[in-house]
């Protein structure tokens, strides 16, 4: 018999309701409305990797438990990514592990990495997952807020060192970051570094927006900086790179001893999964240079057309230099809740959107902030700026 007066959920979780994905994905269908919440492409990867997978599965590779830390042709090409790409060498058999996405990555990382009591620093606003998974680990987190700056999101370094005290274990960065856009400059990175050696620290870093970054950004790893490579478990994944979010193929890379640890963990999550996708990615991650150049040109043009009908129909808007997201501020239009806002904004324009006010531990940092993906066909997104236009009028 279960007591009444004790909550079924424990109290790691009890903070943690529904995601607000679900909440607003639902709005979406229930509403007929265009969704620029959850940011999911709505057209598939490259054929050929889809292909791939097809492949695969007919042939009988991956339908049956593959080895648990990744199939051997996705460790060598991941590895090769990582070196091609960064100069990082990895041995495929020792310092790689194929995870059920980024998401387990970065649960089996933190649950293999912190101790109950230990802090872990993590930039506000979060990505969903952190939070909990932090929880879960019996750890506490310790936000460093992003915050505005000339028309962008930008790290406070010292707030960062602030954020450090004899209890931090760890530092969870998000480069690009989701939701703000934010990519890390060299100099932000060597910073992080130099105070992850100095307090000797380990490092967990969430790459999966590697290959989306626009403009004048560029992507740099912090496991290619001085001290980092011994301390450094960096996340990627296939959902993101490849527009296959719905496979759920992640990896890290790291040194033996680190995806040793994390593989402790992870072979108690899910163990395996995804067999006949892994050798799909396996693939994609050797396509040529084009593939990736053309991803990016293609996602910058949709940040500019979804970005243009932001501006138009009012929003303040910051510009971000990677990821599929733009976050807007709401204070244009006289309003302040971004949840009400997002909750209302259906009715009022067919649009779905995710207030950002959810991923900060501060309610009232981000309350006006709103998150837009531009992951969609342009035409869906052209529509959704016409709609939003409505709140010019
Ligand atoms: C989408 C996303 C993930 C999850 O990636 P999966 O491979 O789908 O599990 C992790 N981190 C960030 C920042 C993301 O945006």
């Amino acid at each position: 018999m279960t007591s009444s007066a004790r909550p079924l959920l424990n109290r790691r979780l009890a903070e943690f309701g529904t995601t607000i994905f679900a909440e607003m994905s639902a709005l979406a269908l229930r509403t007929g409305s265009i969704n620029l919440g959850q940011g999911f492409p709505d057209t598939d990867g490259p054929e050929e990797v889809r292909e791939a997978a097809v492949r695969a599965l007919r042939d009988g590779r991956g339908n049956q438990y593959p080895p648990g830390p990744g199939v051997p042709e996705l460790r060598a090409a991941v590895a090769a990514h990582q070196e091609r790409r960064y100069g990082l060498v990895h041995d495929p058999d020792t310092e790689v592990l194929v995870t059920a996405g980024a998401t387990e990555a970065i649960a089996a990382a933190l649950l293999a990495l912190v101790e109950p009591g230990d802090e872990v620093v993590a930039f506000e606003p979060y990505y969903d997952s952190y939070a909990a998974c932090i929880a879960m680990a019996g750890g506490t987190r310790v936000p460093v807020t992003l915050r505005p700056h000339e028309g962008s999101f930008r790290l406070d370094l010292d707030e960062l060192r602030a954020a450090v005290t004899d209890r931090t274990r760890l530092l969870l960065i998000n480069t690009p970051h989701n939701p703000t856009g934010t990519v890390l400059t060299r100099a932000e990175l060597t910073a992080i570094a130099e105070l992850a050696v100095e307090r000797d620290l380990l490092v967990v870093t969430d790459e999966v927006y590697e290959h989306l970054v626009f403009d004048e950004a560029e992507h740099i790893p912090l496991a290619t900086f001085p001290g980092m490579r011994e301390r450094t478990v960096t996340i990627g994944s296939a959902g993101k790179t490849f527009s296959f979010t719905g496979w759920k193929v992640g990896w890290i890379t790291a040194n033996g001893p680190l995806v040793s640890a994390v593989r402790t963990a992870k072979q108690y999550l899910t163990y395996v999964s995804a067999g006949p996708f892994q050798y799909a990615v396996a693939e994609a991650l050797q396509l040529p240079d084009s593939y990736f150049d053309g991803f990016r040109t293609d996602l910058r043009r949709k940040r500019d057309l979804l970005g243009d009908g932001l501006r138009a129909a009012g929003f303040e808007v910051y510009q971000p230099q990677g990821t599929y997201f733009i976050t807007t501020d709401i204070t244009p239009f006289g309003e302040k809740d971004a949840y009400a806002f997002c909750r209302a904004l259906p009715e009022r324009c067919g649009v779905v959107a995710i207030p950002n006010s959810v991923f900060y531990d501060d309610p009232d940092a981000g309350r006006s902030q709103v998150r837009f993906t531009f992951c969609k066909k342009d035409d869906v997104l052209q529509e959704a700026a016409d709609r939003l236009r409505r709140l010019a009028s």
